[in-house]
């Protein structure tokens, strides 16, 4: 009982390749219960009739013309168990084919679903890495398992039932081996999917070292720090680890195994010696007990190792399935998949009463009684030292978390009751490490507004204004050339050129409210300045929100929302909190030198 306890999650597993390729996974029992009866049985009877007709030709004299029959039963049989095996191979590709098509768009729609702070906080996000990776290749795994030990049975089930007729302790004794085997498989597969669960925090962290040493991204930085033989230490450190972790478990398992295996080894001389009595007082004919012996070797082989390795697969697939219930379990966002609305909202207002929020991962709380309010039209600073909780602020506008204490009221309604689409098209965003899709640079632009028209005229319009038209000129395709190096006919900009192109996008989208967290920190402040006022200018009569710690680029804005440990210490225009000479003015005057 608790045995199928255990391999519970492993029917569920069954259960959805059953549902996502019916035809097919019957079909596929039916050739596997053909191709394992024909193997044993049909083979056991077919060997001992080839044997004692070739017996009695040779010591009694018989035709010789009498070994035709059997041959041929022999050969057609062979025959048939190749065939089978063939469309067993194509029937097994038909599954996955119908497996992918069914849970890949699955995987990938739940992905999508899923709540911000799932995919934000490490633990689930590892949860859904390690789901979204293996879903496809495990139910194959675990078909197959079953399907193997289906093979398993059949054999056993018709070899102990030959032997039975003739040597029946023989057949009980190994039905008793096989039941602690079973067992000390399912425990192994268990361990292993723990260690290998446990070895992932090393491969890891080896991928992200591999990537840093290798990676194009990092390239100036590693010619210039010459850190490629520190990193390659780390690297090495990390696999070594890892490897001796697997190494360690997989010694263990295989001797769990493979000791047990060589237990029915010996089971295999104690049938062959005890059967050679029953063929010495004619019980047994010398061909039954040459097709016996074959089939004992053949099941005995699959027992020790196929038996154990389907049992372990299955165990396995029991821890991955609890997984695979638990991501189906995390929560999703409402709407998530909605596209942002065609029109708009007209935007008055958006305040913030009295709002604290914590991250769902911690305890500590990040914002703390905040309070402020935007109004249409006006350009906005949030500045402040890095952590104070700007980017936070922005998280909770746009609805990415509504776990928050307060109200935060658009146009006077509380903001959990706005649709996700509606939001979606209220907002737009570029953040510092702003996304580079490796589309074409129309496309890359279009993404601001899909559901828009007249795009054709709006994308040369963003294009002037986001100062790309220089680059376009250069490409070989204009703005039909594909961004990014993954194809061999993409070209690659530069960081400040995919900034533009980042920028184009919010330019081109229709939100009312425009927020820019600190898109320009890969510049220089005097460059950023002059960015920060081509884009005030350019979005004029929109309302913006512009995010940074650095005070020069921010200081033409309608007000200036100073921000420390997640609440507001001091809020105005930029002569007012000169005036004020608090923490504005100090962060101001320190920062003087880098405009002057
Ligand atoms: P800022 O934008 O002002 O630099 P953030 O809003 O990004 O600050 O971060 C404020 C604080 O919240 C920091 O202490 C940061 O470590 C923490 N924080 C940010 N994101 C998360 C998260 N997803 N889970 C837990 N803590 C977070």
């Amino acid at each position: 009982m608790i045995f199928l306890k255990k391999l519970h999650n492993g029917f569920y597993a069954l259960n959805m390749t059953f549902q996502a390729s019916p035809l097919s996974a019957i079909l596929y029992v039916i050739l596997i219960i053909i191709e394992a009866l024909s193997s044993t049985a049909g083979m056991t009877l077919a060997t001992a009739d080839f044997v004692n007709t070739a017996t009695e030709i040779l010591l009694r004299g018989f035709s010789k013309y009498l070994i035709y029959k059997p041959l041929i039963n022999l050969l057609l049989l062979l025959g048939i168990i190749n065939t089978v095996g063939t469309f067993i191979s194509l029937t097994r590709s038909s599954i996955k084919r119908n497996i992918q098509c069914k849970f890949s768009p699955m995987i990938t729609k739940k992905l999508s679903s899923l709540e911000f702070k799932h995919i934000e906080s490490k633990d689930s996000w590892e949860l859904i890495s390690r789901v979204s990776d293996n879903t496809i290749t495990l139910l194959m795994e675990v078909y197959d398992a079953f399907m193997s030990l289906l093979k398993i049975i059949i054999y056993i089930i018709s070899v102990l039932g030959i032997i039975m007729a003739y040597v029946w302790w023989a057949a009980i004794l190994i039905f008793l081996f096989s039941a602690p085997l079973m067992w000390l498989s399912v425990r192994a597969g268990r361990r292993n999917y723990q260690a290998t669960k446990e070895s992932e925090v090393y491969n890891r962290r080896v991928k992200y070292l591999e990537d840093v040493i290798t990676g194009k991204g990092n390239i100036e930085e590693r010619t210039l720090f010459g850190y490629g033989n520190y990193v390659s230490d780390k690297w090495q450190e990390q696999y070594e680890k890892g490897r001796k972790y697997r190494l360690k478990v997989s010694a263990r398992h295989l001797l769990l195994t493979r000791g047990s295996s060589l237990g029915l080894n010996v089971i295999i001389v104690l049938v062959a010696l005890t059967l050679i009595n029953p063929v010495i007082s004619g019980y047994l004919s010398s061909g039954m007990y040459m097709g016996l012996i074959g089939a004992i070797i053949g099941v005995l082989h699959y027992m020790g190792w196929d038996m154990a390795r389907s049992l372990e697969t299955i165990a396995n697939a029991n821890e991955f399935m609890k997984e695979f219930k638990k991501y189906l379990e995390l929560d999703e966002s409402e709407g998530a998949l909605r596209k942002p609305d065609v029109e708009p909202i007209v935007f008055s207002s958006l305040e913030f009463r009295g709002v604290s929020f914590k991250y769902p991962s911690d305890k500590k709380y990040i914002l703390k009684n905040l309070s402020f309010r935007l109004e249409s039209g006006k350009n906005y600073a949030f500045v402040g030292k890095n952590g104070a909780g700007k980017t936070t602020i922005t998280k909770l506008m746009t609805g990415l978390y509504k776990e928050y204490e307060g109200e935060i009221l658009l146009n006077g309604k509380e903001l959990r009751e706005y649709s996700a689409g509606t939001l979606k098209a209220t907002f737009s965003i570029i953040y510092q490490d702003f996304s580079k899709y490796y589309v074409s640079l129309k496309d890359n632009i279009v993404i601001g507004d899909i559901s828009g028209s007249e795009l054709d005229r709006r994308i040369c319009e963003v294009i002037d204004d986001a100062g790309l038209k220089d680059i376009v000129v250069k490409l070989k395709n204009g703005t039909n050339t594909l961004l990014g190096r993954v194809k061999e006919d993409g070209q690659d900009l530069s960081g400040g050129e995919w900034q533009r192109v980042a920028i184009a996008r919010s330019l081109i989208s229709r939100a009312p409210i425009k927020i820019m967290d600190e898109p320009t920190a890969a510049l220089d402040p005097i460059s950023e300045n002059q960015l920060y006022t081509k884009l005030r200018r350019l979005m004029e009569g929109k309302t913006t929100v512009f995010i940074s710690h650095r005070l020069g680029s921010t200081k033409l804005a309608d007000k200036i929302l100073v921000i420390e440990d997640g609440h507001i210490l001091e809020s105005g225009t930029h002569n007012e909190l000169i005036a004020a000479k608090g923490q504005y003015s100090e962060m101001f005057e320190a920062q003087r030198s880098w405009y002057s």
